[in-house]
């Protein structure tokens, strides 16, 4: 399966940016020990395809010795860096940080479990050779719990059929991006870097590419329930300001019906029950509403938050810039551009 977002696929291959042969393989990776090495080893015996790449390791705040795994490749191979963060700041500020470090022109994000094989990377790049910003995975046959599988086809479905946003349906988190578009995307001054939308709100040439998908290799899964609610959350107010209109329709229904009721129990036509249960009805509607605003404020305030990096960096093998690094102001009064520390 193959679509094209509404600007379409280019039709002369050689109008568009031809993509150099430069690939940053990039890996955010959170407590995979179980299977950081075969990742390496697999993504690695990929990569000899190509004459120009490099290995970037997110570690996001692990705890169970992934980040002495990588320190080991980076110590044999010199194609190895690596990022560490100070904490677990999440998938999205792990593959932020990938997108802003990395050196080559295209960049293909991979996942640390394996459960979208490095052998389809290919895949990826000769249909971005096509002419593409970006090539987004969908898993053919995903093998992922049904609640997981349903939730990402439930909240995609709600976010584009009724609130309107623009986003490749079933696109994974594999995918091939040209660096400087990914750069310009997680850079954007958007509330939340969700990356599937934000690139086509941009105007990025993007398609989906059908690949295979097996499960976990080794370790767990890192999402729950309340992450994955709150994604999609962050999408439908990060995007769209349609649940605004219905919460004002909504009001606008309950005034009207009060207005009813109330002349009604002036009528002597309503007794207290009736007019108990209208009353708590009203109550729950103003909460639900309460809600959505709610939403909307810490959206506006992660907007005006811009400028806070939503990572701090403790160790790296390259150099990062010193405000996202968390020893990165060591000397005094000088803010120094770059931090090249590595601890
Ligand atoms: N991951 C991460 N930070 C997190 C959670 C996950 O860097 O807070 C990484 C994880 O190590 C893996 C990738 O993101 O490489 C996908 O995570 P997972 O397999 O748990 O997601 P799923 O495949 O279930 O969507
Ligand atoms: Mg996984």
């Amino acid at each position: 399966m193959s679509s094209t977002n509404t600007t379409g696929a280019p039709s002369r291959v050689e109008d568009v940016h031809r993509p150099r042969a430069g690939i940053t393989a990039m890996i955010p990776c959170y407590n995979e020990i179980a299977c950081i090495e075969r990742a390496y080893r697999e993504i690695q015996c990929e990569l000899v395809a190509y004459d120009d790449v490099e290995l970037l390791f997110i570690d996001d705040g692990s705890t169970d010795g992934t980040l002495d795994a990588i320190k080991g490749f980076a110590a044999e191979d010199p194609l190895v860096k690596y990022i560490s963060f100070a904490r677990n700041f999440g998938l999205e500020a792990a593959f932020s940080a990938g997108f802003k470090y990395a050196s080559k022109p295209w960049t293909v994000q991979f996942d640390a479990d394996l459960q979208s094989p490095p052998q389809e990377m290919h895949r990826l790049v000769d249909k971005a050779l096509e002419g593409y910003d970006v090539v987004f995975a969908v898993r053919e046959n995903r093998q992922d719990p049904w609640y997981r599988r349903l939730g990402t086809r439930g909240h995609q479905t709600i976010a584009r059929r009724w609130l309107g946003i623009e986003l490749p349906q079933g696109a994974s988190v594999f995918r091939i991006v040209r660096t400087s578009v990914a750069r310009k995307v997680v850079d954007s001054r958007l509330s939340t870097p969700y990356f599937i939308a934000t690139a086509p709100l941009l105007g990025a040439r993007y398609t989906t590419l059908l690949t295979s998908h097996r499960p976990r290799v080794g370790g767990r899964g890192k999402w729950n329930m309340r992450k994955l609610v709150s994604h999609a959350v962050e999408l439908f107010v990060g995007f769209s300001f349609r649940p605004l209109a219905w919460m004002s329709a909504l009001a606008a229904a309950v005034v009207a019906a009060g207005a009813a009721i109330l002349s009604l129990a002036l009528a002597g036509r309503f007794g207290p029950t009736e007019l108990a249960a209208a009353s708590l009805v009203t109550a729950l509607v103003t909460l639900i509403l309460l809600t959505v605003v709610a939403r909307y404020l810490v959206r506006m305030m992660r907007v005006q938050a811009i400028g806070v990096p939503h990572y701090q960096i403790r160790e790296a093998n390259i150099p990062v810039r010193a405000d996202e690094a968390l020893y990165g102001y060591e000397t005094p009064y000088v803010i120094a551009e770059v931090w090249e520390g590595v601890r």
